[in-house]
């Protein structure tokens, strides 16, 4: 991986021991073995979910399963870290958040833990997961693609429940880095997707519930699939190996304020499950569930502080992206 680019660039793993939170979910998994990858050789991963349920497993580190809304827990998993990945947190698609706003506010509780108990280990650097869920709902009523900015956070009207947790916590790694000195950084992903992600059980976001559908539909030969709302939300996906380059650049820089990784090429979910009906060779009609639970109706993202910054753009087009995804899913199905 080139990082060279980046002139401000200061930050090197070499040497440092790294925690990574969410390790048995989608990103924290691929970012555990791209650390590997790149040569960090002491890391611990850390989920609360049983060992067999982790989407991927790095051999050769500490694997270990966890609650870190516990503070003991995060006690002990901080001895000695150096960097700290954030990515535990209780979410899902739509569906999911809609219904969950407690538990996902829950997840409060392993940021502060992570910072509290990190400064007292002397954590150095600590990256946070965000959300374009925090942007401000108003901007967002219409079916349209202008990309939100990273102002546009404010005045506040994040998503219920889960924005406003990833809002507050945004501020409270602000709030570290300006009063005890730890390095935060935030990103504030759109929509990552690829394989080895959730793709069934309720928590899965819409390019791999598409993919799920149109797999089974073909395999069953159905001729229809069910989509949430009037398909007319505008949204941008980002794939996984870009959302991991773009965690690496954000980390290792030195500009500390939230700032926007995805893509800013957004399609409205029917054209979302035409690219994906097209890779899948099948022609199917769809059957919109108006009730459903369908989130804002346009969002993208404005790429111009992380192209500014970074000289990061998404490399994998949407297609290309879903092509790789549909695939791993119709594998998983199949077996
Ligand atoms: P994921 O659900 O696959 O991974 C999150 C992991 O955190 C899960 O494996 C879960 O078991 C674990 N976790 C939850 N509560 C925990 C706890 N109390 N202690 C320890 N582990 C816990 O989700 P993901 O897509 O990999 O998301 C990673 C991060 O990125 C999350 O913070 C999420 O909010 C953020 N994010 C993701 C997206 C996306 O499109 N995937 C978009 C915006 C933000």
């Amino acid at each position: 991986m080139d990082l060279g680019h980046n002139s401000i660039m200061s930050f090197s793993y070499e040497g440092k021991r790294i925690l990574v939170t969410g390790a048995g979910g989608f990103i924290g998994g691929w970012l555990t073995k791209d650390l590997l990858r790149m040569g960090a050789s002491s890391i611990v991963a850390v989920d609360i979910k049983e060992m067999e349920n982790w989407y991927q497993i790095s051999d050769g580190i500490e694997n270990r399963v966890l609650d870190l809304r516990s503070s003991e827990s995060c006690k002990s998993v901080l001895k000695n870290v150096d960097l700290v990945f954030n990515l535990a947190a209780d979410m899902g698609g739509m569906g999911f958040i809609e219904n969950n706003k407690a538990l996902c506010m829950l997840s409060v509780l392993i940021n502060s833990n992570l910072l509290f108990y990190g400064l007292e280990q002397g954590v150095e650097r600590y990256f946070f997961a965000s959300s374009a869920c925090v942007y401000n709902q108003q901007l967002q009523k219409s079916s349209g693609h202008t990309g939100l900015r990273e102002d546009d956070a404010y005045p506040a009207d994040p998503e219920d429940g889960y924005g406003w947790e990833k809002l507050f916590s945004e501020r409270m790694c602000r709030h570290f880095l300006e009063d005890f000195g730890v390095e935060t950084r935030v990103a504030r992903f759109h929509n990552v997707y690829g394989p080895h992600g959730t793709y069934d059980g309720g928590r899965e976001k819409a390019p791999a519930a598409i993919c799920r559908k149109i797999a089974i539909a073909k395999m069953n030969n159905l001729k229809e699939i069910e989509i949430w709302g009037d398909g007319s939300q505008i949204r941008s996906y980002m794939f996984i190996d870009d959302c991991i380059r773009g965690i690496h650049e954000i980390t290792r820089g030195e500009y500390s304020r939230p700032i926007n990784l995805g893509s800013s090429e957004s399609v409205s979910v029917n054209e979302l499950v035409n690219i994906v009906s097209t890779i899948a060779g099948v022609s199917l009609s769809k059957k919109y569930d108006l009730n459903a639970p369908k989130g804002v109706n346009g969002r993208n993202s404005d790429n111009t502080l992380i192209r500014d910054l970074f000289d990061w753009e998404p490399q994998m087009t949407l297609r290309e992206g879903l092509e790789l995804t549909y695939e791993w899913i119709y594998e998983e199905l199949s077996k």
